[in-house]
């Protein structure tokens, strides 16, 4: 299988599929690091890069590296990656580059090596301030490590700094929440992302839930903890730009923001998918399927999907309601050359009603309440769609 670009692409997500400890919660693309081909997975990773020719093309917007847990790599390892990027990608000081990291994974000398290899953008996974939570969802680290990297990555010289906090967590009261966000807060970061726990397949959490052993927070606190996050953050001028994302003006994601409004992006590594010319691919996750690809110079493409312009449609309504930005009613009919009022305007009337949703000139956005409800919004849009 092969994609051809017809467009541009300019924004990448790399995904290193290890962690050194499994969290109870988690259902991503992930494998135990200890015992893994780590080294084999890095020189498949530059192969399938090198198959899309990127050198060819114009420098990289946004680069991401998730995860699984990227700063699990030795020092060894992480410079061969870094190397492996510099290589295939164009890309200069104007483009956003992020790295995730676990806080307990860190160093000062990693620190330095993301930087002198041209990371901008550290997104870490902290999830809570308390370390007995941290504990009973498996994390790896304890919130001295999240304090302990934050001195570090500043004193390497990283500014745009962005930390994951969890809420709805077993047994967390709105007060435990609330001294979290106090903490989050007093770091005084340019972004931050809020996920409210969802018990995922295959999980140790949905095993203990079946057996009545995981005392979450019901759906009130779930709601009370996501307004009084909303709250407090734009107390501080840290504003809600998608539903799970907030940040100082200028520090939005790039990379995210290019999800969400359509664009195309490449995926490489196990698991992970891309979207290129209307057409979504994924990519083999276990690691050996991966590298049998990958060692055979093949795209390690599992699974090509593409799009009709119904689909794809729906996806921008879906994608682009997610942020405050909402969408312009002429880029989708540019995009599409049919009208969103037409498609879609019994729907947005439904929701303009409720004080949910807001048509403004050429824009069509959720309001504050509507991103605060959005779960509800997209419930009744796939009804709406199913009945349409
Ligand atoms: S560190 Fe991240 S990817 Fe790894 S198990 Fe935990 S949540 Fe999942």
């Amino acid at each position: 299988m092969s994609l051809i670009n017809t467009e541009i692409v300019d924004a990448a997500y790399i995904h290193i599929p290890f962690c050194k400890k499994i969290c109870h919660y988690c259902a991503f693309n992930k494998y135990f690091y200890d015992g893994q081909p780590v080294d084999k997975y890095l020189v498949g990773l530059d192969t399938e890069m090198s198959l899309y020719q990127l050198n060819k093309q114009e420098k990289m917007d946004t680069i991401y590296v998730g995860g699984g847990t990227p700063s699990c790599l030795n020092m060894q390892e992480l410079e061969q990656l870094m190397e492996s990027i510099n290589r295939q990608f164009k890309f200069d000081a104007t483009t956003e580059f992020t790295f995730e990291i676990n806080p307990g994974e860190l160093s000062k000398e990693k620190c330095q090596l993301l930087y002198d290899y041209g990371v901008n953008r550290i997104s870490m996974g902290v999830q809570t301030f308390n370390d007995q939570l941290l504990r009973r969802i498996g994390r790896n680290h304890r919130v001295r490590h999240v304090y302990q990297s934050i001195d570090w990555l500043r004193a390497t010289g990283f500014e745009a700094l962005s930390i994951d906090l969890i809420f709805r967590l077993p047994g967390q009261t709105l007060e435990d929440f609330d001294d979290s966000l106090t903490k989050a807060l007093e770091l005084e970061l340019p972004h931050y992302s809020l996920y409210s726990l969802i018990i995922e397949q295959q999980t140790l959490f949905q095993q203990l839930m079946r057996e009545g052993k995981l005392p979450l927070p019901n759906e009130d606190v779930d709601a009370d903890m996501f307004e009084l996050a909303i709250n407090r953050l734009s107390e501080h001028q840290i504003n809600q730009y998608e539903i799970s994302n907030f940040a100082m003006a200028g520090y939005e994601s790039r990379h995210n923001l290019k999800y969400w409004q359509y664009l195309p992006y490449y995926g490489f590594g196990a698991g992970a998918h891309g979207f290129i010319n209307g057409e979504r691919y994924y990519n083999h996750g276990p690691v050996h399927h991966y590298l049998k690809q990958t060692t055979a110079n093949a795209k390690p493409i599992i699974n090509q999907l593409p799009l009709d312009k119904a689909d794809q449609m729906e996806e921008y309504i879906f994608l682009a309601l997610r942020t405050n930005r909402g969408f312009s009613l002429q880029a989708f009919e540019t995009k599409f050359n049919e009208s969103a009022l037409a498609l879609f305007g019994t729907f947005f009337e439904s929701q303009r009603k409720k004080e949910l949703l807001l048509i403004e000139d050429d824009t069509v956005r959720l309001t504050n309440r509507g991103l605060f409800l959005a779960d509800t919004v997209f419930r009744e849009l796939i009804g709406w769609l199913k009945a349409y």
